[in-house]
């Protein structure tokens, strides 16, 4: 399979949850939900070409469009797997997007968000984000570190900086 790899979208079967935030957290384009198995995955990926995400093997049998047959039952594989398949960057976009309705992020003027953020992150940080959809307020924390390690992890050697 040849896929477009700047317009590559997801659809996770909903068995891959931890893989869908996963593939947020790098910024990338994944619906995932508790409808999202058998058809009703088939149905949503048709309706906005989206590539599945499932490990469900019995999937084929349903005539489904592209989908990437993930084979490990561990997350860091899984991600691996993605990434290797469609050729992802897993750095260029990440913390782009709100980790909860995959919505892209908006930047925020650091004065506008004074009110929702502790007085230790508002005195620290300077760069805050917003989710258009539910609001959701993201700004660089100490768990960043650690999951952008994770996804160091996942880029080839060669291409390492
Ligand atoms: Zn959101």
């Amino acid at each position: 399979m040849d896929f477009d790899k700047q317009a590559v979208k997801f659809a996770a079967d909903r068995m891959l949850g931890k893989l869908a935030k996963w593939l947020r957290i790098m910024g990338e384009d994944v619906i995932y939900g508790r409808h999202l198995t058998g058809s009703g995955l088939i149905h949503a990926a048709r309706l906005d070409g989206r590539l599945i995400l499932t490990r469900d093997r019995r999937l084929k049998q349903k005539q489904p469009p592209d989908f990437i047959l993930v084979e490990s039952d561990r997350c860091r594989e899984q991600l691996r797997q993605v990434v290797n398949a469609c050729g992802l960057d897993p750095l260029a976009l990440a913390f782009t997007r709100c980790l909860v309705c995959n919505a892209v992020l908006e930047p925020r003027a650091k004065d506008t968000v004074e009110a929702r953020v502790p007085p230790y992150v508002f005195s620290t940080q300077e760069r805050f984000f917003a989710c258009p959809r539910c609001n959701r307020l993201y700004w660089p924390a100490t768990h960043h570190e650690r999951m952008l390690e994770e996804l160091r992890r996942l880029t080839p050697l060669e291409t390492r900086n």
